[in-house]
Parts: structure tokens; sequence; C-alpha cells
């Protein structure tokens, strides 16, 4: 999401001159766009800010001034502290008043120029009105895959996790402007839409006459825009997932075959203790009626390893989960103490050492899982969406329904197109093959091909 955040407040800084740049030592500003879901992830805000703060003295001295932003979680939680800890921060702004941008940096400039080393501008609140009503047409030049924000906040308020603070309280976006958001990037090429929230399964109609649009009905209402091909979604929630949704994965061709679903833990207690509202049982027989539906379905997962009071017995359960679904792919981590969560304050913290080698464990199960998938494809047949050129001239990068990286040698196709691949062989980190065909704009009827085989 935070990708995202970063393409729109582009957008909403092109009509004041500023594009983006490769470089922050001639930037007129640098933003950090910040993450403060792992301490790790908070951490580094500001080492990177002690290097901008060299560039801008620099900066200061040769008479060319620089504007340093600081957005996202990690802005929003900190505030007003920021500003403390680092006096030449310009800007704080939060995850939800980036449409306020322009406004922030002609107060910056005025602060600068009238009153130089005055206190910065700060700018978390939780407004009333939506950024989303605020913001320019969306500007893809070149992309073919793009994301597209459609539900924000958490109101689960899970025992680890500082989201339902710092992105606020769950809402959704109107269904109309979702669709013409999703027009506008289909006009500009994109053909694969990858829909965003932080509980995105959790979307539902905003409007009088659209509440009970779920997730499922809008993929729907999306597949049938001209030029939108492919549609994925990301974060869902297991307590979200509903049966129009399962719906739509077993109608909806454009909708593909790979599903983010986070368990966590495949411990009972534990995903009490993280107030997950729901147990392994539930879990499984949500993966088992999702495969019912769409039997090529492939699953990720994240999963939080040393959550406290995590037994050697929960984390083998843990392991038996990922046994008994069979991930494609996964995000693992080591719990880590957010200040403000309960979690933070439960007895029996675990000690680091033993998360590093229960992360070490898991993580070995789950890459094997992995490989073992990749290595499956090889023989298989796929619809492949070219995304950009390869290394070697002739060559073509794209993306399988599994969003495996392809590899085919081609002069026929471009970027943009979906082809037939045969899969010949697999690498580590991406497959390569070869075509046998055009691809259908759904790739739904190789599903049944491979099927009915
Ligand atoms: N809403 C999604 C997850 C959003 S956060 C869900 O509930 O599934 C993304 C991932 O970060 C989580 O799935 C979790 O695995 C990880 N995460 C969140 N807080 C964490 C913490 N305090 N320590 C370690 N990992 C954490
Ligand atoms: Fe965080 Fe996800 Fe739980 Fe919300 S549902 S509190 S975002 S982990």
């Amino acid at each position: 999401m935070n990708v995202y955040d970063s393409e729109r407040m582009a957008e909403i800084l092109a009509p004041l001159g500023y594009a983006p740049g490769d470089d922050p030592e001639d930037a007129d500003m640098v933003i950090l766009n910040t993450c403060h879901i792992r301490e790790k992830a908070s951490d580094k805000v500001y080492s990177e800010l002690g290097r901008l703060r060299k560039t801008k003295d620099r900066r200061a001295e040769e008479g060319s001034p620089m504007v340093i932003a600081v957005a996202g979680c990690v802005a929003q939680a900190e505030g007003e502290e920021m500003l403390r800890r680092a006096p030449y921060v310009d800007i704080v702004l939060g995850p939800q008043t980036y449409h306020r941008l322009p406004e922030m940096v002609a107060r910056a400039h005025r602060a600068g120029a009238e009153a130089p080393g005055q206190r910065g501008v700060l700018d978390t609140e939780f407004p009333a009105d939506s950024k989303f009503d605020h913001l320019p047409e969306r500007q893809q030049a070149n992309a073919v895959s793009a994301f597209l924000s459609i539900q924000e906040g958490c109101d689960k308020f899970c025992t680890f996790c500082v989201v339902p603070y710092t992105r606020g309280a769950e809402f959704s976006r109107p269904v109309a402007q979702v669709l013409e958001e999703a027009r506008q990037l289909a006009a500009g090429g994109v053909r694969e839409l990858t829909l965003l929230g932080q509980n995105v399964n959790a979307y539902h109609g905003v409007d009088e006459a659209d509440r009970e649009i779920g997730l499922g009905v809008l993929v729907e209402r999306l597949a049938a825009l001209d030029g939108v091909a492919r549609i994925r979604y990301t974060t869902s929630h297991p307590r979200d997932v509903d049966d129009a949704l399962i719906a739509a994965h077993e109608n909806v061709g454009a909708l593909m075959p790979f599903l983010h679903l986070p368990v966590q833990s495949g411990s009972d207690r534990i995903l009490e203790a993280m107030n997950r509202g729901h147990d392994v049982a539930q879990y499984l027989d949500i993966v088992a009626r999702l495969r019912a539906a769409r039997p090529d379905l492939a699953l990720s997962c994240d999963f939080i390893v040393g959550f406290p009071g995590e037994s050697d017995a929960d984390f083998e359960a843990t392991l038996d989960l990922v046994r008994a679904v069979g991930f494609t792919m996964a995000y693992s981590f080591k719990y880590s103490s957010r200040p403000g969560t309960p979690a933070a304050g439960m007895p029996r913290q675990v000690p680091e050492n033993i998360k590093d080698e229960r992360l070490a464990r898991l993580q070995a199960l789950l890459e094997e899982q992995q490989q073992a998938f990749n290595a499956d494809t090889v023989g298989r047949t796929f619809d492949v969406l070219f995304e950009r050129a390869g290394r070697h001239p002739g060559q073509l990068v794209g993306r399988s329904p599994y969003n495996q990286a392809v590899h085919v040698a081609t002069t026929e196709y471009q970027v943009g197109d979906i082809a037939k691949v045969a899969i010949d062989s697999c690498k580590p980190h991406s497959l390569e093959g070869h075509i046998v065909g055009s691809g259908s704009a759904h790739p739904r009827e190789e599903s049944e091909e491979r099927l009915s085989a």
C-alpha cells in the first residue's frame, strides 16, 4: 500500500512541477514513506533521516535548499515527537492526509523563507473527508500491472498489530470511485489490477444502493471493464471470506487463482491470544471451500513466530498447518513488540534466539513447498501476461497466474499481451517457457483443460 500511496503522492505533486527523481542528493524534496509494522522498518527511518540531514546541510550551504517530508505510519505514530527528535524535517504527514501535500509544501517553503529554523509542518489528522475525494486522475504511464487501493484501515485489533492505530478505522471507497479509477488505469494500458486494503475483503459499498456490495461483486464488476484481464487482491482476512467472494473465485475468470490469506499461527491458543477471531479448523474449512470452488487455487500466507507465550507445541502446530495446507509462497516474521499494542505488555515474551530458531525452521519448510510448487509447473501451460523486456534481446518477462516471473523468447508478442506459454524449466526465482499460442483474456479455460486432462 505504501507503493500505491507513493505513486499517488507523485501524482498530486506533479502540477506543482515535481517529478520523481532517482537521486536524493540533488532532489528538491525527499519524501520518506514509512512503515511502522515492525520495529526494524521503523528504526530505519531515523538512520535514513540522519543521512538526509547531511545532504540537506550541504544543499543549504550551496544555496539550493531541500525539503524533507516524512509520510506514512511512522510519521503518524510519532507526530510531534518526530519534529522534536529530527527538527530538520520540514513536513510530517500521516497516511490519510497526503492529498493536502501541495498546501503543506507551500507552508514549508513559507516557513523556510520567512523564519528559517521554525518548527516543521505537522498534519497527522484522520480527516472526516477522504483523501480519495481530492486526488487527481491516475497517470500510470506504461504500466501493465497496477495497484488500486479500495479499502483502508482496520477495526480488528489483533493484539500484536499497530495498523488500527496508524491507518485508522476501517473504510471502503465507493464502488463508482473504484470503477472510475480502474477505467483510468485500463485506458492507460493497465491489464492487471491488484486491489489493495489492510483487510481488502472487508470491502463493502458505501453509497446507500451499494451497501450490499462486497469484494466478490466488486471483482465481477471490475472484470467486466474493457481492458481488465487480470484481478488480484491483497491482504485478505479469513474472517471476511464470504460466500460471494468464494463464488467470484469460481465464476470470474479474470480473478487469478492465487490468494494471500494470512493465518499467522497454527495454534488455537495463540490465535486466541492474538485476537484473530477464528481458529485453525475454521481456517482449514475456508481453504477447503475455496479449493472446492477453484481447484487450481494456490495460497500464500503470513506467519508470526515467537508471539508472547508461544510454546514449542504451539510452534509445532504452525508447522502442522503449513504441511496440511501447502503454500506456494509465504512471508514469515519474528514477533516484533510494538509500543501501545496489548501484546507488548503480555507476559512470557519469547527470547530472541528461540524466535530465530523457529523462523529458520518455518522458512525452510515454506521454501521447500515453494520450490516444489515451482518445479511442478514445468510441463504445464499457462497464460502469461508480459510485463517488460527481458535482459536478452527478443526476450520478454511476464507473470503466470500464480505471479511467478516467466521468461520467454518471442518477437511476436509485446509488453501488455497475454500468450499461452508452456513451461520448460524452473530456476529458484523464475520460470522459462515457450509460446504455444495466443492467450485467452481469462485463463479459466486453461485451468479447466488441465483439470479435465
Ligand atoms: N490485515 C492483514 C495483515 C496486515 S499486516 C491480516 O490481518 O492478515 C501484514 C503482516 O505483518 C501480518 O500479516 C503479520 O504477519 C505481520 N505483522 C504485523 N504486526 C506484526 C508484529 N508486531 N510483529 C511481527 N509481524 C507482524
Ligand atoms: Fe493488523 Fe490485520 Fe489484525 Fe488488522 S486484521 S489488526 S491489519 S493484523
